[in-house]
């Protein structure tokens, strides 16, 4: 009997750290024979030529629907308050018409069987009901992220938000209940979008409405292992009935893909291809990696003090500074510096971070603490330094600093004797020394928990089984 292949249509956010896990996981479903279609919004179809089905033969696609912003929309920045605006009314118009294509007789891909959604795409699972099909959202976020999100209907019933413009900088310390080891968390730890004193602000309204939305539907995927934050994910477990915790995805990809989807490349950005040479001539574990992922924006002194702890701290580093990072530009990277750090340093736009992760040269991270770098540098067993900017990344660092210690965090008003000062210690102090001996035990877990037999391979398993309505 001749079976139709299961379909699947995955929409991730436009943004670098959400289309990357939600290729890996959409290779993983290609890898069990699932048709992909992997959706962009116009966005980033404009923004990236990154995205390509290069050397696969069929059963992997790209569509794109319409964002709804207008046309004079600067690209190259992504608008995510005007985007929360628009994807729910025409993005999800556009979503259904794609769908209603898809399905259509003269097309050339089986029918849709079932929809994987961003958890800011969430609109996305109206039209699986629609259609009569499975649709599962996605977190591409920690669970202990996940879980700060659910804090923001108690902020409201707590009158703790909106912030009170007088006392805002009180507020942050304010606390409010967490898990039984940690007892409480301060508001200044909750994701970053409760720091606003506008009842209405669009960001806190739809990440909390992302976050219950999520909840309702009683299944989720998130990018973690249950080793790394059991106590988050037993809280989450009991509100989800099912829960797929199928991380790293780095990992369980490396073990599950097929090879000849490496072809498929996510970067909006152009790899410089030459730092991998350069780290070859460096000494193991002697180089500091730093990068702010693909959101954070910094200014011009930020930069400089950065600049200049890593100048002072006299280790090697490799560092990306994107395009677009700094307000105004990097014109603050001066002869002096580079004069300065001639030989050690090498200063790029944007490189693959889990090849330089995984590099031996690399012996230390500086990272904004976004949740795929965090699990990539746990994957390849890289202690960090955090400077954590927006969303969850604070809840990130807390939970890397103080319940696995596994970072070190610098304030937020940078001082580059601290930069100096942390780069040392990672690189050759005493706590450098323990947060490495901690990293390579997670590493381990991690690496446990994706091989057959783990959790996150038994999860990814069961959700597949889920989405091919072979498990109920
Ligand atoms: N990344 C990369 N090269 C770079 C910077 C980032 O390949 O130069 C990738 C990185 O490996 C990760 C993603 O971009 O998978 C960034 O996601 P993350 O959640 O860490 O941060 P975000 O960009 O969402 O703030």
């Amino acid at each position: 009997m001749s079976r139709v292949k299961p379909h699947a249509v995955c929409l991730p956010i436009p943004a670098q750290g959400h289309i990357n896990p939600m290729l890996k996981l959409a290779k993983l479903l290609h890898s069990k024979g699932f048709y992909i279609t992997f959706v962009q919004i116009e966005f980033d179809k404009l923004q990236n030529s990154g995205l390509s089905t290069k050397g696969i033969n069929g059963n992997f696609q790209f569509q794109t629907i319409s964002d709804g912003l207008p046309p004079d929309n600067q690209r190259g920045v992504l608008d995510l308050p005007s985007l929360a605006y628009t994807m729910p009314v025409h993005g999800l118009k556009s979503f259904r018409e794609l769908i209603q294509k898809l399905n259509s007789a003269d097309s050339d891909s089986p029918p849709v069987s079932c929809i994987i959604s961003d958890g800011g795409m969430g609109f996305s699972l109206k039209v699986a009901h629609e259609f009569n099909i499975p649709g599962i959202i996605f977190y591409t976020l920690s669970a202990c992220g996940m879980l700060g999100y659910l804090q923001y209907e108690k902020l409201i019933e707590m009158a703790y938000f909106p912030l009170k413009a007088d006392l805002y900088n009180g507020y942050l310390d304010k606390t409010i209940e967490w898990t039984p080891s940690m007892g409480t968390v301060r508001l200044r730890d909750l994701p970053t979008f409760l720091r606003t004193t506008n009842p209405d602000d669009i960001m806190f309204h739809y990440n909390m409405e992302s976050a219950q939305n999520a909840l309702k539907t009683g299944n989720l995927i998130l990018n973690t292992f249950d080793d790394l934050e059991k106590e988050v994910l037993d809280i989450l477990k009991s509100k989800i009935p099912n829960l797929y915790t199928i991380g790293p995805l780095c990992l369980l990809s490396d073990q599950i893909c097929e090879p000849e989807l490496n072809s498929i490349q996510s970067n909006l950005w152009k790899e410089d291809e030459k730092c991998l040479e350069w780290l070859d001539t460096k000494e193991p574990k002697s180089v500091v990696y730093v990068n702010y992922g693909s959101f954070v924006i910094m200014t011009p002194k930020q930069l400089t003090e950065f600049a200049w702890g890593l100048a002072n701290s006299k280790f090697s580093f490799l560092w990306v500074i994107r395009p677009n990072l700094v307000e105004g530009g990097s014109e603050a990277i001066s002869g002096d510096f580079l004069n300065e750090v001639k030989g050690r340093g090498l200063i790029l736009d944007w490189c693959s971070q889990e090849k330089v992760l995984g590099h031996s040269s690399i012996g230390g991270f500086l990272t904004h603490c976004g949740w795929n770098s965090i699990l990539e540098s746990i994957s390849n067993g890289v202690p960090m330094i955090c400077w954590p900017f927006f969303a969850e990344q604070q809840l990130n660092c807390l939970y890397l600093c103080k319940e696995w210690g596994i970072g070190m965090e610098i304030d937020v008003n940078v001082e580059r004797s601290e930069v100096e000062r942390l780069v040392k210690e990672l690189m050759e102090g005493e706590k450098g020394i323990q947060m490495k001996e901690k990293i390579v035990e997670l590493k381990n877990k991690a690496e446990k928990a994706t091989e057959p037999g783990g959790s996150s391979y038994i999860d990814f398993d069961l959700l597949v089984g889920k989405l091919k309505g072979e498990i109920p």
